[in-house]
C-alpha cells in the first residue's frame, strides 16, 4: 500500500521483495510490514524482506513489523536462521556493523495505531484453526482501504471493509474446489471466502471497490471475467480481479 509518500507492506507471501520492485517499491522504503497471520504463505518472504531493509538502510534503519500473537517469535527465529548470512555480510562489510533491526509489535483485535499520517485499525478476523488472525483498514487523506487477508465472513471483516474504497479479500472459488477430489483440497473450503461471500460482503458494507486477490485455484487470465461475473451477480461496486502488480488507486 502507498499513501503518500508511506509505503505498507501486507503480508510477506512467495517472491514479494521482487513484486515489490515490479511495484515501484522496495523493502528500504518501508514504513512497516503487517503481518495478518502466521501462515507460510503469508509470512514465507518475510526474511528476505528483512535482509534487503537491512542492507538497503546500510544496517541503520529499524523496519516495523507488526502482526498478532506470535509474530514476535517467528521474526526470532528467522533471524536464528539468517545468522550465518548476517555474519558473511558483517564480515564483508565494514558499513554492517550490527544484524537487522526490527520492532515486532503484537497486536490484539481492535489496536490502532498510526504509521506517519496513515492510520491503521484492526479487527478479529476468522481463519480457524489458524489463530489469532487480524485484518486491517488502512486510512490516509479520506481514503479507506481494508487488506483482511485470509478469512470467512465475520464480524471483523464488516468493521473493516465497511464503506471502504478498497476491499481486498483472499478468495476462493468454492464450486471449482469442490471439483478437486484431493482431501486436502476439501479442507480449504471451511476458512476461507469464495467468491460469492466476499461478493456478499461487499455489498453489505458497501464497499466501494472489491479486489480479488491470492484466487484458489489460481485462474488464467481469460478466466477473469467469469471470476468477476460471479462476484457481479451478489455486488454491485466495482470487481477487481487482483492478479500480481495489479494497481488500484483510490
Ligand atoms: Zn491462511
Ligand atoms: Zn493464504
Amino acid at each position: 500500500v502507498k499513501a503518500g509518500d508511506t509505503h505498507i507492506l501486507v503480508d510477506a507471501g512467495r517472491g514479494v521483495v521482487m513484486r515489490m520492485a515490479g511495484a515501484g517499491s522496495l523493502p528500504g522504503l518501508l514504513a512497516g510490514v503487517l503481518v495478518t497471520h502466521l501462515h507460510s504463505d503469508h509470512i514465507c518472504a518475510l526474511n528476505d524482506v528483512i535482509t534487503t531493509h537491512w542492507v538497503m538502510s546500510q544496517g541503520k534503519a529499524t523496519l516495523p513489523i507488526y502482526g498478532p500473537i506470535g509474530t514476535a517469535e517467528f521474526v526470532d527465529r528467522q533471524l536464528h536462521a539468517l545468522e550465518p548470512d548476517i555474519g558473511y555480510r558483517m564480515e564483508h562489510h565494514d558499513v554492517l556493523t550490527n544484524p537487522p533491526l526490527v520492532n515486532v509489535t503484537e497486536l490484539a483485535p481492535g489496536d490502532s495505531f498510526a504509521l506517519g499520517d496513515v492510520k491503521i485499525d484492526t479487527a478479529a478476523t476468522e481463519h480457524a484453526p489458524v489463530r489469532p488472525t487480524i485484518g486491517f483498514r488502512i486510512e490516509h487523506a479520506g481514503s479507506t482501504a481494508a487488506l483482511v487477508g485470509d478469512t470467512i465472513p465475520c464480524d471483523g471483516v464488516d468493521e473493516l471493509a465497511r464503506n471502504a474504497d478498497v476491499y481486498v479479500q483472499t478468495v476462493i472459488r468454492r464450486d471449482l474446489v469442490e471439483m478437486i477430489p484431493v482431501g486436502m483440497m476439501q479442507d480449504i473450503l471451511d476458512y476461507h471466502s469464495g467468491v460469492v461471500e466476499a461478493a456478499q460482503t461487499a455489498e453489505r458494507v458497501a464497499a466501494k471497490r472489491l479486489a480479488l486477490t491470492h484466487m484458489v485455484p489460481a485462474p488464467t487470465p481469460e478466466r477473469y471475467p467469469e471470476w468477476i461475473a460471479i462476484a457481479a451477480e451478489h455486488y454491485s461496486g466495482e470487481v477487481i480481479v487482483g492478479d500480481d502488480l495489479t494497481t488500484v488507486t483510490i
